[in-house]
């Protein structure tokens, strides 16, 4: 899997970290999802957005040190 190492933009340190997302009182690592986001409906009423887990692949952010540029890959 792609890890840089150096900064394309100044050449800076990359370093490893991801994006959270808070849910309900906890934080997640993100995810990318393939399609359009759909919103969710229960009983007529929305309910967030429709996701298929099995669609679902974690996202792997690197930022550099000295410039703050991210990249981020979302691979199996
Ligand atoms: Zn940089």
């Amino acid at each position: 899997m792609a890890q840089p190492t150096k900064c394309e933009e100044c050449g800076g340190r990359m370093e490893e970290g991801f994006i959270p997302d808070s849910t309900y009182g906890a934080y997640l690592p993100s995810h990318w999802h393939r399609g359009p986001a759909e919103q969710s409906r229960i009983f007529g009423l929305p309910a967030g957005t429709k996701v298929d887990r099995g669609l679902m692949v974690p996202i792997r952010t690197f930022r550099c040190a000295a410039c703050g540029l991210l990249r981020s890959y979302a691979k199996r």
